[in-house]
Formats: structure tokens, sequence, C-alpha cells
């Protein structure tokens, strides 16, 4: 069994004071967690995190990165920009990005290439919308999703991190089942090991409403290897007692 990866998605959320009082909560919790835990917030609290974070059992990354290296790209993040505040993940393709910025495949698979060749591991995120999933296109909709990503980033897809996330499920309220997201996400590690021989590594982690309630029963099925969680990651105790759902993996395993 892997380890567990629970990461905290803020969206655009905190501010200097709620960010630090949020942290002091989070570090005091976590001592010998049975997971890995980062937490993802807006560009301009990445120093804070840095800051506060070093040295701790919290990693830290960014939400977004530019699909371009570096350049005339007014507002843009680039990834080396994320390496100077040492981010170890950055989210790609999170479906709000998708749907309100109209992020292509290719372009999200621009960004989880850029994030790579700094030595930042994406969160690549996939999901069907609900009409999606009624037309019975859930299937076909994820793996070509995936299907961009693993492409641009060659002998490298065992080093991504993929995040299913039914649009239909982020912010409300309503989670797929444990079976609903289970069968997904065999579907997602099935192609990722038809793509690379070291697959073991790559985590699969559901988001979309998990919470404090419903996280136990999903975090135990046995391709779901951790969470992406919004709202619920901005409550110190909601988020603390997700991470505290995981199994402990044995030291070596
Ligand atoms: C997300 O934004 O990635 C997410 C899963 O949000 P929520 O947990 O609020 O549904």
């Amino acid at each position: 069994m892997t380890k567990k990866l629970i990461v905290g998605n803020w969206k655009m959320n905190g501010g200097l004071a709620d960010n630090a009082s949020l942290l002091a909560a989070l570090l005091a919790g976590l001592h010998d967690s049975p997971a890995d835990v980062a937490v993802c917030a807006s560009a301009p609290y990445l120093a804070q995190l840095q800051a506060l974070l070093r040295g701790s059992a919290l990693d830290w990354g960014a939400q977004d990165c530019s699909a371009h290296e570096a350049g005339a790209y007014t507002g843009e993040v680039s990834a080396a920009m994320l390496r100077d505040f040492a981010c170890r993940y950055v989210i790609v393709g999170h479906s709000e990005r998708r749907q309100y910025h109209g992020e292509s495949d290719d372009l999200v698979a621009q960004k989880a290439q850029r994030a790579l060749a700094q030595g930042i591991t994406p969160i690549v995120c996939v999901g069907e919308t609900l009409a999606d999933r009624e037309a019975g296109r859930t299937e076909f909709v994820v793996k070509r999703q995936l299907s961009a990503v693993i492409h641009a980033v060659g002998h490298c897809a065992s080093e991504i991190v993929v995040a299913y996330e039914p649009v239909w499920a982020i912010g409300t309220g309503r989670t797929a089942s444990p079976e609903q997201a289970q069968a997904v996400h065999a579907v997602l590690r099935a192609q990722l090991r038809a793509a690379s021989a070291h697959s073991s590594r790559n985590r699969i982690l559901y988001g979309g409403s998990m919470n404090a309630d419903n996280a136990a029963e999903l975090l135990a099925q046995p391709d779901i290897d951790g969470g992406l969680i919004g709202g619920a990651s901005l409550k110190a105790a909601d988020f603390l007692h997700i991470t505290a759902c995981c199994p402990r993996v044995a030291a070596g395993i």
C-alpha cells in the first residue's frame, strides 16, 4: 500500500493573518501523520508558506503555473518562479481553470511539463461534468484529459500526481460514492500502468466535497491514494481529521 497524500486546495481564500493561524493549527495537529500532507495557496502567499513551513511535516504548493517558460505574459507565474519558493506541488488543470479560463487539455499538458522541468510535481486534475456522466462519457473524458498529459511528459509520466475530481462534486456538497470514485480511479490506474513501467509511483487522489464525514470510506478504496480537498481544507479540525483517516503504512513500503 502507498502512503496516502492529502492536499488542501485553498483556492482564492486566505490572507496573511488567517493563513498564519490555519498553518499553526495544522502544524500543531500534524505530528506523526499517517499521510503526506500539503497545502496549495495563491501565489502571493507562497513566501509565507515557505517561511512558516520549511522543515515541517507540511509541504506546500501552488494552484497553477504558466504554460510558458518566461517572457511577455503579464500576470502569469512561471514554474521557475514557483521553484524559487520551494513549491513541491502545483495543481494544473483544475476544473475551475478549465471552466472559467478555457484551459484545454493541451495547455494543461504544457503546464505539467513546465512543472516537471523545474522539479515540481504537477497535480493533474481530471474529471467529467454532470452532462458527461449522464451521457455515459465519464471514462472517455478522463482518459482523454490524462492522455494529453501522458503524451506530453513522456518518460516522466510516473512523476505526476493525478486528481480525479468530478466537476459535479466540486464545492457542491455532492460527493461521488466510494464505488463511483473507485471505478474511475481504476480506469486511471490502468492508463498510468500502460504508460509507464514505474507507475507504482503515481498517486491518484479523489477530490470533490471530501470532508471529515466521508473521507474514511473514500480513502479505504484500493485505488484512492489520497484526497484533494477544497472547502474542508480551510478548517483545521476537518482537514486534520481527513489526514488522520489515512491508514498508516509501515516504513519502507
Ligand atoms: C477542489 O477545489 O479541488 C475541491 C475538491 O473542492 P471541494 O473539496 O470544496 O469540493
